[in-house]
């Protein structure tokens, strides 16, 4: 079951240089920076009440955010929700004749279990789930 809007993925060409707009002159500050290698991406968390910012910068040409830049340039790039079971919402997902990018989740930013649904198949939004890892 979906619970919430987890975060929103903003692609930037630089974190550095992105960061004074949400630093400074909105006064959110960064929670932290991580590099996700499976993705080519390097990202910054941002806490807005229970919502996070999460900026994506590529870290490679090869990257699916570098591929989002050149064709779109800097701006959202996915919304996630969160989900007590990233499996079931899948199947959902798939049954209901989504098309997945990810049909077994995997490894992402922040600890979580994340999968992609094709925005061909959900209007035009990039779709992530995302899961705790490690249920508590
Ligand atoms: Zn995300």
């Amino acid at each position: 079951m979906i619970k919430k809007i987890d975060h929103l993925g903003i692609a930037v060409r630089s974190i550095e240089e992105s960061l004074p707009y949400y630093e400074k002159i909105l006064g959110i500050p960064c929670e932290k920076t991580e590099e996700v290698p499976s993705q080519n991406v390097k990202t910054a968390f941002f806490a807005v009440g229970e919502v996070h910012l999460e900026l994506l910068e590529p870290t490679s040409p090869e990257s699916p955010i570098a591929k989002f830049l050149e064709k779109n340039g800097e701006g959202i790039h996915h919304v996630a929700f969160y989900t007590d079971d990233i499996t079931g919402q899948l199947s959902q997902a798939s049954q209901g004749g989504c098309r997945l990018i990810h049909e077994v989740p995997f490894e992402g930013a922040a600890n979580k279990m994340v999968a992609f649904l094709h925005p061909k198949s959900t209007h035009g939004v990039l779709t992530e789930f995302c899961t705790n890892k490690n249920p508590s």
